[in-house]
């Protein structure tokens, strides 16, 4: 693939050309801001959000810094506003009170930088799982004016990204002929085929058995290794939460907010044999006394 082609993940940044500082060349004053920049690649500032006037908020006074590269689980009972987080991290809301700030701009609108994974793969039946993860560059800038002319180079990082989840082999299937699990890995190279530097992952293995699910934790776990990306993931599983994060915020009851925060400290790489050993549970149970105190509030 020629790197010309598609950006690195850092360098995907609203679709504009890649902007590299070469460290050699970095004043000190440029490498402190690139370090303050980048340890708050996301950040809310007493975000609110209430749908329609007069509904009551959602979140309030959610205050929230995420670095660049931070793998960040969000957890929290239903309804505590995990999925209007992410549509704020993502542009696709703007905040009824504070601010929202992602890669140094306050967001105003949906953004290209982000990837996106749900709990329905919701692959196109008709496309192949090449022509399924392809999808995004035919329709996202700068990838869309150019795919006749690179598609090549695009179908050789397609294949890259199919062979790192397991799926080589399958690319010529269609949905239907996949199981769950493959539809899932399909779905998160979708998700990562532009290179973005976001990535929201809203239940992403919800609907798998649980060895699927924990064999899509370690392809996750490797890709982030291999080519970071901050991620945001949304989920119910404390495990998963404990597996994949670097950080855990625990929401609380309506309107959400913010009601602890977790630093996970368990080495890496984490192993599935790990999530069976003491230090494991122990960080998990932290985290669920955390959601089991949270506080019914009233609106
Ligand atoms: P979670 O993802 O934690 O289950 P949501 O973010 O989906 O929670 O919802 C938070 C609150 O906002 C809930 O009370 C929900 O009913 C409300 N809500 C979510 N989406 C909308 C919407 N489009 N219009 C009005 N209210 C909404």
């Amino acid at each position: 693939m020629s790197e010309s082609v598609l950006p690195t993940a850092s360098s995907a940044s609203f679709g504009q050309p890649p902007t590299t500082v070469p460290m050699a060349s970095m004043t000190n004053d440029t490498a402190a801001h690139s370090r303050t920049a980048d340890a708050r690649f996301i950040e809310f500032d007493k975000v609110a959000l209430e749908y329609s006037p007069g509904a009551g908020h959602a979140i309030e006074n959610v205050s929230i810094r995420i670095a660049r590269n931070e793998f960040v689980a969000i957890v929290g009972p239903s309804g505590c506003g995990k999925s209007t987080f992410m549509k704020l991290c993502t542009g696709l809301r703007t905040p009824t009170m504070g601010s929202v700030i992602v890669d140094n701009r306050e967001v105003s609108g949906p953004l290209k930088i982000t990837g996106m994974a749900f709990q329905a793969s919701n692959l196109l039946p008709w496309r192949t799982t090449l022509d399924n993860v392809l999808l995004p560059l035919e329709i996202v800038e700068p990838f869309r004016s150019t795919f006749r002319k690179n598609r090549a180079q695009y179908v050789e990082r397609a294949m890259q990204l199919i062979e790192t989840v397991g799926l080589r082999g399958w690319e010529n299937k269609f949905p239907w002929e996949l199981s769950g699990g493959m539809q899932q890995r399909a779905s998160i190279c979708r998700a990562l085929i532009h290179a973005p530097s976001l990535l929201m992952l809203d239940e992403p293995f919800g609907a798998l058995d649980p060895f699927t699910r924990e064999e899509l934790w370690c392809v996750l776990r490797d890709l982030h290794t291999a080519n970071p990306f901050t991620v945001v993931l949304v989920t119910h599983d404390l495990k998963e939460a404990a597996f994949l994060a670097d950080t855990v915020y625990v929401m609380g009851q309506r309107p959400g907010n913010i009601v602890a925060r977790h630093d996970i400290d368990l080495p890496r790489p984490r192993t599935i044999k790990q999530t069976y050993t003491e230090a494991f549970n122990d960080v998990v149970l932290a985290i669920r006394e955390d959601i089991a105190h949270s506080p019914e509030r009233a609106q």
